[in-house]
């Protein structure tokens, strides 16, 4: 649930990587040897994951330099006349991404896009790492702010159908932004952070489901799909996830320190612990899978010759192939029409000035000994460990399923999270954020 990277107190070069409970990472900087394997002077300290090889700082960032720059000119992703945009996202894939391009392509037009989607607390600290990243890096960055230019966030849909599927919605919408941005910005090339472990697990979760379609589209650059959109690429994929945590480490990135508050574990991301497991024997696995995906597997794949058409939808006015003529972003937009009221967070002043508090109920989920020591007039305590059970949550609130749910923490992120996992499941909570 929780992502940081850190650096322990009695040793400054410890990293810890948390994300989503799936996805962890450890980096301790220490000597592996007396010298780098490859230069054979200086003191090796990492690993890399495909191969044993014992490196240097130097010689494991030359590498990964190298693989992105050959994959760029491999899949001729860019060019001198190309205006690249990164979409950032405050994690390690897309700040390292931003890092390596703007060190080996110094003269290319490069810029960072940030979305605020509006998400509880989360955007606006995540929007403050990618200001300190971009300052780091000397990146121009536009930030969109969801939320003042379409007048709606992320987080108003858990008062819609789409509920459980809060992801599915921002992956339509942040695609939607993509494109629409590109635009607006000039960009004729996105480049994406998705590494290899990406891909492998997309390519075996999809396999799996027998979407052999969507296996065809997944490659290192995606030509434009509407007339004027920017072309998509992904100078990272021959880079296996834990070697750019260790880049990110190495070079001190400043990353968001808190994961979204709707991140789910999804069986993309359980397939890439799968792989992980499988790599420990066969350390070159990955790279033996992604060679029989790319040369061997996706040539074999024919589709259908479907005429694509497409139409601008009625409401925005960009593309879509929709037959309605409705793009997907307008049709899950309108469902937010239908909700009057997509209150989900009070300030203390706004809770002070409610008269009436019959109806509702408090709840502290901070450590008990806090608890204990004080609480708000009426509060009870609240294990936060029922997050990790949603059986056990439910049936922990059933019996209030007709009041209305007040939650507060120390800094509004756990409550937040109570709030929004109750809303999921249809129950009227609300964070209070104290500070
Ligand atoms: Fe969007 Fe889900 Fe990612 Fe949060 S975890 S940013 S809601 S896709
Ligand atoms: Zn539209």
């Amino acid at each position: 649930m929780v992502f940081r990277i850190f650096r322990c107190k009695e040793s400054a070069l410890n990293f810890q990587y948390l994300k989503c409970g799936a996805e962890t990472y450890q980096f301790e900087v220490k000597p592996l040897g007396k010298s780098c394997q490859l230069c054979k002077s200086a003191t090796p300290i990492v690993t890399l994951t495909t191969q044993s090889l014992k490196l240097c700082k130097g010689c494991f960032l030359r590498i990964q330099e190298r693989r992105v720059l050959e994959a760029v000119k491999k899949y001729k992703m860019f060019g001198d006349e190309d205006k690249v945009g990164i979409f950032l996202s405050g994690g390690k894939d897309s700040s390292v991404l931003a890092l390596l391009l703007k060190r080996l392509f110094p003269r290319l037009h490069l810029e960072g896009v940030y979305l605020n989607l509006g998400i509880g607390y989360y955007s606006n600290y995540v929007e403050e790492a990618v200001r300190r990243l971009c300052e780091k890096l000397q990146l121009p960055l536009t930030v969109y702010h969801l939320p003042v230019r379409d007048g709606f966030t992320i987080d108003d849909f858990v008062f819609t159908d789409f509920k459980d599927k809060v992801c599915s919605v921002c992956g339509t919408i942040k695609r939607y932004l993509f494109s629409r941005l590109a635009k607006e910005l000039g960009l004729t090339v996105i480049a994406t952070g998705h590494h290899l472990d990406d891909l492998l697990s997309t390519y075996l979760t999809l396999f799996f489901s027998g979407d052999f379609e969507s296996i065809k589209r997944l490659v290192p650059v995606n030509p434009p799909f509407f007339p004027g959109q920017a072309k998509k690429v992904k100078p990272l994929f021959f880079i296996p996830e834990r070697e750019i945590f260790y880049v990110a480490a190495l070079e001190e990135l400043p990353l968001e320190p808190c994961s979204c508050p709707h991140g789910e574990i999804t069986p993309s991301k359980r397939m890439k612990q799968w792989l992980e497991s499988l790599s420990q024997e066969n350390r070159a696995l990955k790279y033996q899978l992604l060679s029989v995906f790319l040369k061997k597997f996706i040539p074999m794949i024919k589709l259908d010759e479907v005429a694509e058409t497409f139409n601008t939808c009625l409401k925005c006015g960009e593309y879509t192939s929709s037959p309605n003529q409705i793009c997907g972003r307008c049709r899950r937009v309108a469902l937010l029409e239908r909700v009057s009221d997509r209150k989900l967070e009070f300030t203390m002043e706004e809770w002070d000035a409610i008269s009436d508090k019959n109806d509702w109920l408090i709840f502290d989920v901070r450590e008990k000994e806090d608890f204990l020591r004080e609480h708000l007039e009426g509060a009870q305590f609240v294990p936060h460990s029922l997050l990790d059970d949603e059986k056990a949550l439910y049936k922990f609130f059933k019996p209030y399923k007709n009041k209305r749910l007040l939650f507060y923490c120390y800094s509004g992120r756990l409550s937040y999270l109570f709030t929004l996992k109750l809303r999921k499941l249809s129950f009227k909570a609300y964070n209070l954020r104290i500070s």
